[in-house]
């Protein structure tokens, strides 16, 4: 059967197989010689793709459970983020941050470094606080700060190297509902004042079309249950997608369909429970890059790769979206050296991608940025080891994990093998 990833960049011919409980999750693990675990398939990069099999927990049920002190729960590692954050709401609880979809399995989430926005906020995997994972050998162990510390704290960022993980123990906060606030403002005043601007909203971010002078601003504050419902959104998907559309049958219209896209008033209101409003819909398919950049050297690097675009006329459809995240010290994330402006570029599905991604890769690898692990990137394995100080340790608890790299694909062997 046929596998594949969210943009439909990355294919397999594999089995899929479904497990219905840890038991047969095991059974399957034993008899496999090689196998990659998927969640929703949203990474752009072949990391669920195997030539052998691929396994979804789509088919595990499970339940979530509550912590006495209410201060984590155990989570079913293959429920998606709507899932998880419904079931938390009905218990009063929440994630203290989400990215901004939330189809995405727990698991796949925290593997990749997924993260939100805000200037003090870390990625779901600096929620993570213990796993439950099924090993290369079947058997099931428990991993946390305590018990299998090493096992553990490769885990919280592990890409599906070190196992399957079927529940997740994850820090939750008391629920709370935002407002959220989207506006047109000028690029200019934007880079002038945009840390002044995250100091005073729980969460900012921009989205910066190439050829446009103006970014569209969107902010999330906490806000009273019972202020007024939600008002307005100007954001039109069906002529996003007509000039979309156009540009890829005549791509030299891009810069000025983009202005004039811009020119149309752009601003929307929503309030809510937290975990209604973090997400968008998004329905537009695209390929994505995403590098985390040292924060103090964010705005001036996005500022380089805009000039490029703009200098060499390159037709880029999507917007960039520029978001922070806090530091951390988890193994192999990009956050581990301090905080980050995380800057994605995007590229409409049915246009070309891979030599833009290549030029633009080269001036933010040049201004010292990691890659999403989730998203396009060229790193080989003397980049990851010259970047990431713990990648020989991650490595070896890989070795003793997985001896005979039963959760191995190409791209991981590229990687970390
Ligand atoms: C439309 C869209 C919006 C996005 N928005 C954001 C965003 O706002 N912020 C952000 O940072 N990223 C974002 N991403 C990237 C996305 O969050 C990551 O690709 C994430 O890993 C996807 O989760 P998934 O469940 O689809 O994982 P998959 O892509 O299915 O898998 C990702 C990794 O997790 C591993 N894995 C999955 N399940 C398990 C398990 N049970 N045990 C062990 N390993 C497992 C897989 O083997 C693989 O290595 C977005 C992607 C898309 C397509």
């Amino acid at each position: 059967m046929a596998w594949s990833n969210w943009s439909g960049s990355v294919t397999a011919n594999a089995a899929v197989a479904r497990p219905q409980s840890v038991d047969e999750l095991a059974a399957l693990i034993c008899s496999a010689n090689r196998l990659r675990v998927t969640g929703a398939g949203h990474s752009f990069m072949p990391l669920c793709e195997s030539g052998e099999l691929i396994v979804s927990l789509d088919d595990m049920v499970g339940t979530i459970h509550i912590a006495a002190d209410r201060r984590t729960a155990r989570i079913p590692a293959g429920w998606s983020i709507r899932r998880l954050t419904a079931a938390l709401w009905e218990e009063g609880l929440a994630l203290a941050n989400q990215g901004d979809v939330n189809p995405q399995s727990l698991a796949g989430a925290m593997a990749t470094g997924t993260h939100g926005t805000g200037v003090d906020l870390g990625s779901l995997a600096t929620f993570a606080r213990g796993f439950e994972l099924v090993g290369a050998d079947g058997e099931t162990r428990w991993c946390d700060a305590a018990t299998n510390p090493d096992l553990y704290q490769a885990q919280r960022l592990s890409l599906g190297l070190f196992g399957v993980a079927t529940e997740i123990e994850v820090a939750v906060v008391p629920a709370f509902h935002l407002a959220e606030r989207i506006e047109k403002r000028r690029w200019a005043e934007v880079r002038e004042s945009y840390d002044e601007l995250a100091q005073q909203h729980r969460h900012i971010e921009f989205w910066f079309f190439p050829y446009s002078d103006d970014v569209i601003l969107k902010t999330l504050d906490p806000c009273d249950p019972c202020d007024p419902p939600p008002t307005t959104t100007d954001m039109e998907e069906a002529s996003f997608r007509r000039i979309l559309d156009i540009s890829a049958r005549l791509p030299f219209l891009t810069p000025f369909l983009q202005r004039l896209m811009m020119k149309s008033g752009i601003s929307g209101r929503r309030r809510g429970p937290a975990h209604s409003i973090f997400p968008s819909d998004r329905t537009l398919r695209f390929e994505e890059m995403e590098y985390e950049m040292p924060r103090s050297i964010g705005l001036e690097a996005l500022a380089e790769v805009v000039g490029w675009i703009r200098r060499k006329r390159l037709p880029v459809t999507f917007p960039f979206e520029y978001r922070t995240v806090a530091a951390d010290d988890i193994w192999m994330s990009p956050m581990n050296a301090g905080p980050v402006a995380a800057i994605s570029m995007h590229q409409y599905a049915k246009m070309p991608w891979t030599a833009l991604f290549a030029d633009a890769e080269a001036i933010f690898r040049g201004a010292g940025g990691r890659p999403h692990w989730a998203k396009r990137h060229t790193l080989g394995r003397a980049d990851v080891a010259a970047l990431y100080p713990m990648a020989g340790r991650y490595v070896a608890v890989r070795r003793a994990a997985d001896p005979h790299g039963k959760f191995l694909n190409t791209h991981m062997e590229s990687l970390f093998a």
